[in-house]
């Protein structure tokens, strides 16, 4: 496919990353450019119309930021910023997070997307003319939720959803950045089976094999755009 060296060539990658012996795969290049951005979004989203057609209720990942990378301007000065969270558009004449967090300048020009979390996953539901259902960090959500926790390659973490999220049967395709070891996506899955919905198909951008993340994944179908060892 021409569109998938777009996305491979912005990927990095960083020896000893979070702690030694981890090899880590920086995808930030691939959102700082919209040309791979777009790339990556359209290749993954193609392969779910191809894959599961109209069937798809809801996309459901991590949580982040809705508006694409790259410059753009918002009428009425738009700031897409939420609590708890160090993430927003960035302005002209603000450096770095500090400057999100303050009032909008009047100036409503933005220059690019902040976010803590890599990536945009209503992005993906949108191109598929979808809602996406928010999995974040434990304490984010309010209301009444549900909650798995899980280990990660490098550490442990805990995930939850709101209850009322999803409807028993309602069929969902979650999309995440990275697939390592794979205890992310089965905990998110997890989640998903706690609401009683079925989880179509797991999906990523990046996919470590010799993590052998896919085999946690069960009998749930899994597709990446990029593979590693
Ligand atoms: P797992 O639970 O599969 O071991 O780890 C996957 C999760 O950790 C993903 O949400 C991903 O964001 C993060 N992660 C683990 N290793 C890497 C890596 O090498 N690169 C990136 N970008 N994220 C990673």
């Amino acid at each position: 496919d021409s569109e998938l060296p777009l996305v491979a060539r912005r990927i990095r990658s960083f020896p000893d990353f979070p702690v030694p012996g981890v090899l880590f795969r920086d995808i930030s290049p691939v959102l700082k450019d919209p040309d791979s951005f777009r790339a990556s979004i359209s290749l993954l989203a193609n392969h779910l119309k191809k894959a599961h057609g109209g069937r798809i209720d809801y996309i459901a990942g991590k949580w982040s930021v809705r508006v694409p990378p790259g410059p753009r301007t918002l009428p009425g000065a738009a700031r897409v910023c939420h609590e708890g969270a160090v993430s927003g558009v960035l302005y002209p004449g603000q450096d770095g997070f500090g400057g999100l967090l303050g009032d909008p300048p009047d100036a409503p020009t933005v220059l690019g997307v902040v976010t803590v979390d890599p990536l945009p996953h209503p992005d993906f539901a949108a191109e598929l003319g979808l809602g996406c259902i928010l999995i974040r960090k434990r304490g984010k959500l309010p209301g009444p939720t549900v909650c798995a926790s899980y280990a990660l390659e490098y550490g442990k973490a805990e995930l939850e959803i709101q209850r009322d999220a999803l409807e028993p049967g309602q069929k969902v395709v979650v999309v995440d950045d990275l697939l390592a070891t794979g205890g992310t996506m089965r905990a998110a899955c997890e989640l998903l089976g706690q609401l009683q919905a079925h989880v179509l198909e797991c999906v990523s951008l990046v996919e470590l094999t010799s993590l052998k993340g896919r085999e946690k994944l069960g009998a749930v179908p899994f597709f990446s755009l990029l593979q590693y060892e």
